[in-house]
């Protein structure tokens, strides 16, 4: 049998002049040289299978990008399909033979107008789970916030570096996901008159990344750290993806439906108008009678909308999702033992009060809340087992709650 070793065998090193010696058959491994060991083995290991590498034959088709957003977004049918295509082509697009000059897939960027609320965000962040390419969540109004200083655009892609984990080649390839895209929309119709320039300054500088270009990064973005070495990264292949409320748009649609419909096809057109939900409408010509100027809107080429949330949605998005808020809470009891069970009426009367206090999808979270409050508070440390909530349960706890508090963020 082999003896225990009192030095490592890498360095030499003696087990008294060390924290730990590990010992194997025939030798030892000291504490530093293992850390040395395993940091290696990273690098090399590391660089030849990157988590981004892709792969055409385990790549998700469009149908499957959908089925799996589905488990997560109730509805919104139109907008997980162009995101489903969008994406697939995307990773064609970054798999496309080089050496065939001919034909060159071009990217299409996408833009998703739809009122707040109605799973923008939450299609993104769903998304992201099933990528294979770094991805970052940004929010326009910062852009607008900090004026038109260009730096401020180039952070965009400062968080694409940091998921990429410094990997400028795989940012390269990412995606961004641009949130209230709407809010860096010039403000008056007429650029002549009402020249907001920060609004518009912003979307130039926004031009250039969906452009395709060279742009340097500062690798910790922001201005605190001026001596930063700024990183080159070429946005030609990185996706975007703009998501805005758009608020109002909708006027701007009925307004072009009525003239248009003042023609020849007068009566079958208007016959068909859903006034409910004139989104479904969308034109480029909306978003720049909205304020996003022409270059922007030509960057964008794929245009879709989601739907307002209806009473149907809202008492789906309670308990069908795979993370749904009736899910979390039955989650949080069972952590303590404790069997949460809800009557049906008690999501109507949820869906309900969101509704009334028009609320939407995040009011449900808040109306939750309020109920459980109370429950949360005292059943555990009490000997209860169980918690079955009833209307009545439901209906008292929440007359105890001050509406106002419940508002939500837009
Ligand atoms: P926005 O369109 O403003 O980006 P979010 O995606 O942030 O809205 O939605 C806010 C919250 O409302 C989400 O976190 C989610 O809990 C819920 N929600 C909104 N729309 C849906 C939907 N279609 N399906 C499931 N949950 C939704």
């Amino acid at each position: 049998m082999a003896k225990a070793s009192d030095t490592c065998t890498f360095c030499g090193r003696s087990g008294r002049d060390v924290k730990l010696l590990i010992n194997g058959i025939n030798g030892a491994i000291c504490d530093e040289c293992a850390a040395r060991a395993y940091d290696i083995v990273k690098e090399q290991l590391g660089a030849t299978k990157s988590t981004f590498d892709l792969d055409q034959n385990d790549l998700p088709k469009p149908e499957d990008i959908k089925a799996f957003l589905d488990q997560y977004v109730i509805g919104q049918d139109d907008a997980k399909r162009c995101l489903a295509v969008s994406v697939y082509n995307h990773y064609k697009r970054l798999l496309q033979d080089k050496t065939d000059d001919e034909v060159e897939i071009e990217k299409s960027n996408i833009i998703m107008v739809g009122p707040t609320g109605t799973g923008k965000t939450l299609l993104a962040r769903s998304i992201a789970k099933l990528l294979h390419v770094p991805f970052t969540i940004v929010d326009a109004t910062v852009l607008t916030q900090a004026g038109y200083v260009g730096e401020d655009i180039e952070s965009i892609l400062t968080r694409l570096l940091q998921a990429a984990d410094y990997d400028v080649e795989a940012a390269e390839r990412g995606i961004v996901f641009i949130d209230e895209i709407d809010k860096i929309a010039r403000k008056g119709d007429n650029p002549s008159i009402t020249r907001d320039v920060s609004g518009e300054g912003v979307q130039q500088g926004l031009l250039k990344l969906l452009e395709g270009s060279v742009v340097n990064v500062p690798p910790q973005g922001g201005r605190k750290h001026p001596e930063q070495k700024m990183i080159p990264v070429n946005t030609k292949n990185i996706l975007f993806i703009c998501g805005g409320a758009f608020d109002g748009i909708e006027k701007k649609i009925a307004q072009r439906l009525n003239t248009r419909v003042v023609g020849y096809a007068a009566n079958k057109e208007t016959a068909q108008v859903d006034r409910d939900n004139l989104l479904k409408y969308i034109t480029p010509a909306d978003l720049k009678s909205f304020g996003l100027i022409p270059e922007i809107i030509g960057r964008l080429p794929i245009l879709t909308y989601l739907n307002p949330l209806d009473r149907t949605a809202l008492r789906n998005i309670l308990t069908e999702p795979k993370n749904s808020i009736i899910k979390q809470y039955v989650k949080l009891f069972a952590m303590d033992g404790i069997e949460l069970v809800f009557d049906e009426s008690v999501y109507e009367f949820i869906v309900d009060k969101a509704m009334e206090f028009k609320l939407g999808a995040r009011g449900l979270r808040s109306i939750v809340e309020a109920i459980m409050m109370d429950a949360m508070f005292t059943m555990p440390s009490g000997k209860d087992k169980e918690l079955h909530v009833t209307l009545e349960y439901a209906k008292d706890k929440f007359s105890k709650t001050d509406i106002n508090r419940l508002q939500v963020a837009g």
